[in-house]
């Protein structure tokens, strides 16, 4: 055990130095040993912010949850199957406590079977030395760094290591991970681990994965501040292939990505503008080159069902669509502007625009969110009512002629006019 004070205690937002400062006396008192674990030492010792507190605890968790909570007044959550709480803090920090546990993974990829253990167990049975690392927080040693698979060393050095040889084969989702932190500080994959890595998707073991843990381990990963790097590393350890065999990491992905990027942040910075998901944003930004039936099979792979999996294919569609007509030459009426976009998400629109040509792009976007969206007529229902109209579906169609004239400014807003619009429009139908 490496005699190492951390400047745990002294760092970080009020809230999360309070639960650490209240956690030691409260553990002593019900004789139980705590510990901070996982990303939040890891990124101690690389100096960047964590603001998630992951608490490992050598005795009952939830008893101690409970404690701290009512001596910081605050909420907390159980998951007793788990043997875990959560706490949230103000200003939404959380913090969450653990007992300690041991795994065991009855078959390779299979969800692993759990039981309390010491915490050396608890380091022992998780991703990567980098992350398998505890600081001891009261009793002898407090403190002090626990580091027993050179977490330390590998942070130095610049390397992502899985800590033992049937990692990767007992749950896949570790190869996703460490591309994620490889990506993310710059480290590499160590030869050793990427040959585990190609292994088990030589052995097929990603097919055992279901669709929705595949599908978070690749939003967290699109998340990351370089999600292109990330698609470009899943490629060359093969992984990409795992969630469709059509699936490129090459120049053009990489151009839509940079674009994608640079729609996400002017979507951002515009105050008019909602702010798309970036995970789903650049998640159709990697499917939107396959085939339609390509795109239903990648979908199907990520667990997508019913109506997100025809969400997923609408929203790429319609970007494509959005985005070529936002392409051509000569401008676009505004009518038609509401028509390709009115159904589109936030993140179809941001698609839509970085297959677009940028300025061109943006300014239709702009004069969709902040004119034509709003156009809208003041005449209603009851007016049509009054003109001895039969309520059905002429009404809608009446009405929405009517909102996209006023909106390619054919017809002049007030009463007066929209009014003179609809029973042209009725003198015509009637004759038809
Ligand atoms: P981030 O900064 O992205 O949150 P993190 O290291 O905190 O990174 P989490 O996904 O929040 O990562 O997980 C918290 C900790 O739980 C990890 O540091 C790791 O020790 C452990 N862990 C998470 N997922 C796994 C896994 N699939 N296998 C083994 N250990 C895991
Ligand atoms: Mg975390």
């Amino acid at each position: 055990m490496a005699k190492n004070p951390l400047p745990f205690r002294q760092k970080g937002p009020l809230p999360l130095r309070e639960a650490l400062r209240a956690l030691p006396p409260l553990a002593e008192r019900l004789g139980m040993r705590v510990y901070l674990v996982g990303g939040v030492v890891r990124d101690l010792l690389l100096g960047l912010p964590n603001f998630d507190l992951d608490i490992v605890v050598e005795g009952d968790a939830m008893r101690l949850a409970r404690a701290l909570a009512s001596s910081l007044s605050c909420g907390v959550l159980a998951h007793p199957r788990f043997g875990t709480a959560s706490l949230t803090l103000e200003g939404g920090y959380k913090v969450d406590l653990a007992t300690a546990r041991t795994e065991s993974y009855p078959g390779p990829a299979a969800l692993p079977r759990v039981a309390p253990g010491t915490l050396a167990q608890d380091l022992g049975r998780r991703d990567f030395t980098i992350n398998a690392m505890a600081v001891v927080l009261n009793g002898p040693g407090a403190g002090e760094l626990i580091d027993p698979f050179g977490g330390r060393r590998d942070l130095r050095a610049g390397r992502v290591r899985a800590l033992h040889s049937r990692s990767y084969r007992d749950d896949p989702t570790r190869a996703f991970r460490a591309v994620r932190f490889a990506v993310r500080f710059g480290y590499k994959i160590t030869p050793a681990d990427r040959e585990m890595i190609r292994k088990a998707v030589g052995r097929g073991l990603f097919g055992r994965l279901s669709g929705a843990r595949l599908a978070a381990e690749l939003d967290l990963l699109l998340k990351e501040e370089k999600p292109f790097l990330c698609v470009r590393r899943l490629a060359r350890l093969g992984l990409l292939r795992t969630i469709h065999p059509s699936l490129r990491a090459g120049s053009s992905v990489e151009e839509l990505f940079a674009r994608a990027g640079r729609a996400l942040r002017w979507f951002s910075r515009e105050g008019r503008l909602p702010t798309p998901d970036a995970a789903s944003l650049y998640r159709m930004a990697l499917l939107c080159g396959l085939s339609p039936e390509e795109l239903e099979a990648a979908g199907e792979r990520l667990g997508l069902m019913g109506r997100a999996l025809s969400g997923l294919k609408g929203s790429v569609q319609g970007a494509r669509r959005a985005a070529e007509a936002l392409s051509r030459r000569g401008t676009l009426r505004p009518s038609r502007l509401y028509r390709l976009l009115e159904n589109l998400s936030p993140e179809a629109q941001a698609l839509a625009l970085a297959l677009s040509p940028e300025r061109k792009g943006r300014r239709y976007l702009m004069d969709y969110w902040s004119k034509v969206r709003d156009i809208a007529p003041s005449v209603t229902g009851d007016d049509l009512l009054g003109l001895g109209l039969e309520p059905g579906p002429l009404y809608r169609k009446l009405l929405t002629e009517l909102r996209e004239a006023l909106m390619d400014e054919e017809v002049k807003r007030g009463r007066r006019e929209e009014l003179r619009f609809i029973r042209m429009r009725l003198k015509k139908l009637t004759k038809a």
